[in-house]
């Protein structure tokens, strides 16, 4: 094994990445190669494997046999707590223009040991403006030894100036054979991992959580029960009000335990130590106030999400029942549902079918522009039930 046995259906990406690190090696050591340089951004489709892929990499540059997997170097990149990696992701929400400063300020310095001091930023497309400002700065002068490692799902979500100072690796959906195989390596039945692998559409953790996971499962079912629950008009009002409640009860699910962890890590670091009637220490009011904004914006993002995921479980249904209706010789992407897919298809023509994927991507571009998530939901259903 290596870094990059994670990195699944992805082997024009480990390539370059491997010569890359053979570069990077034979730089530390005197010479030159055009094949390592100080800036990359990594693209991809949510579950490609964007921040595995640095990740990787990462550890890689690190590790004194090109990427093993199993030295020690390897084992503390990989988990982001080696001395030369940082490793920066949303759900700290570390995103403002003085932490970006401070990571410019941690790219300068010298790696320990002589290799090379890589900053990852894990979801580039929600930095502030000013933060990206802070950070085109440094990619503009890198120091000799600092590589900059930054995703984003695609070049068009980081400003010009920024994406044409990056070499950019692309990684593609994984196909979902490699996505069974690998799940099936990790003890998932392979059935189950085939059938995951598939109504994930090649998302990997989201596979993962689909053979693993009941309640990942069942929200599925729930989200795919919506085509037929739009026959009346009532019956689109509610699966819609349904759909957007259980998003909503999702993401809750997600960021509540990150909030009071937060929470308590912001208290500790203004020596607050909560006792009932102890003054509280300067500051920390307004520390925490500041975090709950911060909290409260990324919930509306989690949710979004969430909403989002569902609508392309959605797409995908009446992608199915379009393939159905054509008699296209293709395997379903939700094999389970064989017979609602089925009954929907004869009920209906082709041209209908077509429609409901438009509505249906309509509200996820409605959702992503900001308008209200039920809102888009409740057009989108009544469009399912015009046909
Ligand atoms: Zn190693």
């Amino acid at each position: 094994m290596t870094v990059f046995s994670d990195l699944i259906g992805q082997e024009p990406v480990v390539e370059t990445l491997t010569n890359a690190v053979t570069a990077a090696r034979l730089i530390t050591s005197g010479g030159e190669s055009a094949a390592m340089t100080h800036a990359w951004l990594f693209t991809g489709p949510p579950g490609s494997g964007r921040s595995v892929a640095a990740r990787a990499f990462a550890a890689a540059l690190q590790c004194p046999n090109g990427g093993c997997g199993e030295c020690h170097e390897c084992h503390t990149a990989l988990a982001g707590a080696h001395a030369n990696v940082d490793l920066v992701s949303t759900d700290k929400l570390s995103y403002g223009v003085s932490d970006a400063r401070d990571l410019v300020a941690r790219a300068a310095l010298a790696p320990a040991g002589g290799g090379w001091q890589v900053v990852i930023v894990e979801d580039a497309d929600r930095l502030t403006e000013q933060a990206l400002n802070a950070l085109l700065k440094a990619l503009e002068e890198p120091p000799p030894r600092g590589v900059w490692l930054l995703c984003a799902p695609s070049t068009e979500d980081l400003l010009p100036t920024i994406r044409s100072r990056c070499r950019v690796i692309a990684l593609r959906v994984p196909p979902y054979d490699a996505v069974a195989s690998y799940l099936a390596r990790e003890g998932i039945d392979p059935q189950v991992a085939g059938f995951a692998a598939r109504a994930a559409q090649g998302h990997v953790g989201r596979a993962r959580r689909l053979a693993t996971d009941p309640t990942a499962a069942s929200w599925r079912r729930e989200v795919l029960a919506m085509p037929t629950q739009v026959a009346t008009i009532s019956g689109c009002f509610e699966a819609a009000s349904t759909l957007v409640a259980a998003a909503k009860a999702e993401a809750a699910a997600v960021s509540e335990a990150l909030d009071e962890d937060e929470k308590a890590a912001v208290r500790q670091s203004y020596g607050d130590l909560g006792g009932r009637g102890a003054p509280k220490p300067r500051g920390v009011a307004g520390a925490i106030s500041e975090l709950e904004k911060r909290q409260r914006s990324r919930a509306t993002r989690t949710q979004r999400d969430v909403l989002d995921r569902a609508l392309l479980d959605l797409a995908s249904f009446y992608r199915d029942v379009l393939m159905t209706q054509l008699g296209a010789p293709v395997d379903l992407i939700n094999s389970d549902l064989n017979q609602t897919v089925r009954s929907i298809a004869n009920e209906t023509y082709p041209e209908a079918t077509l429609r409901r994927i438009e509505a249906v991507l309509a509200a996820r571009e409605a959702i992503d522009t900001n308008v209200a998530p039920l809102l888009a939901v409740e057009a989108m259903a009544v469009t399912l039930r015009a046909g």
